[in-house]
């Protein structure tokens, strides 16, 4: 159902990348369109007049030089125009004068004509210069018929004129008008081979748009259901998926991070069946011993010793503990686990625990040496600490070699106390040292019963000393033992 919903607000990659192409294709063409066709004509006058400004404004800047005759000339067949310097207003006389173009209006002006009064006036009061763009069929009408004398040329009556008013004053102190003419000739066959092409192109960008949208999307989309196919496998469990590596960099490395991931999951799962049955191996062990103790104390009179009687105490101490570790791990779990922080004396805190293996060391031959200078106090969660110790002391004595011995040392250095619980024993391998604080993990695979553990002690170790925020470690070496350790602040 909600599949559906999210199916139905947001669009597939297919969708998305056809709409986008689509749309960049539209504005495109639009531009295309508006560009070349419908604003062509005006685009085309804009330019022209702008090109006749330039050239009349080169002509002001030259109207003293000697070549100026050359000059127009020059400039007149390069912009397509007709120029003419007149002598204005005072004594009038046409200067220069360039014909280039064949139907030019400002050739059929005669100097007595007021139209040249009209624009010269136009010219002063903008400042010396005035543009007209006029029709030439309307040329007459435009201005005042009596304005001007001369025949508006019939041939090429739907083109504009446009005439450029220059005013400019010689060395000689003679004011001089310089007025140019040039067309704008209509664009309509232009137009229409344009508007043929861009049909043409219009077509041609559709087709290959969505033939390239079409391409990309499936590069894009079709990756990523295979991955999502897969996906689903892994979220049923399926941890020998492989994702496929196709498709974009971003993609393969999705493929790689959900590769990843499965192994990663794979490994928990296998952790998490190794526990339950390290754990039912555990539980079963000492509980097979308490029904068969108290069964044979029941049934075989003068079986009721007190040796009896310990084994089976014993026996349930181990069960307690366990059960009580996996209740930590649950609760560091949860995140519910609370410390109660008070100032302890962390050095008796080493010393009852140490106590707590007397029997250990006068039975089996086990020695514990605890080395310090002196009583050192620390603010912390003092039952919390004591199990980080006894935990640590606890794998040490599982773990130590031949020699039987473990060492604590607490050695404090710029107001920070460090103990240490080193052993000689087997040691850990570089590529686990990381693992070893992980919940479950177990370096050894073979479930020893001498080593009794569940691989949740360091776990919690760790989880107890992050809550505190004291820095920890372990340095190890294969063969020859490990040390393992943790510092606070000395109060
Ligand atoms: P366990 O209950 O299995 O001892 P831990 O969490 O205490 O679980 O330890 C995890 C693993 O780290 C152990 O299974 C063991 O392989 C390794 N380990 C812990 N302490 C030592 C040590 N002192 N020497 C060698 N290996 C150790």
């Amino acid at each position: 159902m909600k599949e559906k919903e999210n199916k139905k607000r947001h669009l597939s990659i297919k969708s998305s990348i056809f709409i986008s192409m689509a749309l960049l294709v539209v504005v495109m063409l639009t531009i295309l369109w508006l560009t070349q066709s419908v604003f062509l004509s005006h685009i085309y006058m804009y330019t022209k007049k702008n090109e006749t400004d330039r050239a009349a404004s080169i002509i002001v800047d030259n109207v003293n030089n000697d070549n100026l005759d050359s000059l127009i000339e020059k400039i007149s067949s390069e912009y397509d125009l007709c120029a003419e310097v007149i002598r204005y207003p005072g004594d009038k006389e046409i200067l220069y004068d360039s014909h280039f173009l064949n139907d030019c209006i400002i050739h059929k002006l005669q100097l007595e004509d007021t139209l040249l009064d009209f624009w010269y006036d136009m010219a002063q009061e903008n400042g010396g210069k005035y543009t007209d763009i006029v029709p030439r069929d309307k040329f007459r009408e435009f201005y005042n018929p009596d304005d001007f004398h001369g025949d508006v040329p019939k041939r090429g009556g739907d083109a504009n004129c446009v005439i450029s008013i220059n005013l400019a004053t010689t060395s000689d102190g003679d004011s001089v008008m310089i007025v140019l003419n040039s067309f704008v000739l209509p664009v309509d066959a232009t137009v229409k081979t344009l508007r043929l092409q861009l049909i043409v192109i219009t077509v041609v960008m559709l087709a290959s748009a969505f033939l390239i949208a079409y391409i990309l999307s499936r590069r894009l989309s079709l990756p990523i259901e295979k991955i999502n196919k897969e996906a689903k496998n892994l979220a049923r469990a399926n941890y020998e998926v492989t994702f496929p590596q196709e498709g974009p960099i971003e993609i393969r490395e999705l493929a790689d991070t959900l590769d990843y991931t499965a192994k990663e999951l794979s490994k928990v799962d296998a952790m998490q069946k190794e526990l339950i049955a390290n754990i039912s191996h555990d539980l079963r062990t000492p509980l097979t011993m308490i029904s068969g103790y108290s069964e044979v104390m029941r049934d075989i009179p003068g079986e009721n010793t007190p040796e009896n009687m310990q084994v089976i105490i014993d026996e349930t101490a181990r069960l307690s503990s366990l059960v009580n570790d996996l209740l930590d791990v649950s609760r560091f779990q949860s995140g519910t686990q609370k410390l109660n922080i008070s100032r302890f004396n962390l050095t008796e805190s080493v010393k009852s625990v140490i106590k707590r293996y007397d029997k250990l060391i006068s039975h089996n031959g086990y020695i514990i040496n605890f080395v310090y200078d002196e009583d050192v106090f620390i603010n912390a969660d003092e039952v919390r600490i004591l199990q980080v110790i006894y935990n640590l002391i606890n794998n040490a004595i599982n773990y130590t070699g031949e020699d039987k011995t473990v060492t604590v040392k607490q050695e404090v250095k710029d107001g920070i106390v460090r103990i240490s619980v080193i052993d000689t024993g087997e040691g850990i391998a570089e590529k686990d040292l990381p693992l070893i604080w992980d919940r479950y993990y177990k370096v050894d695979k073979v479930h020893k019963r001498a080593h009794i553990g569940t691989g949740l002690g360091l776990s919690i170790v760790k989880n107890i000393l992050l809550l505190h925020g004291s820095r920890f470690g372990v340095s190890s070496e294969v063969g020859k033992g490990s040390n393992f350790w943790f510092e606070f602040k000395v109060l």
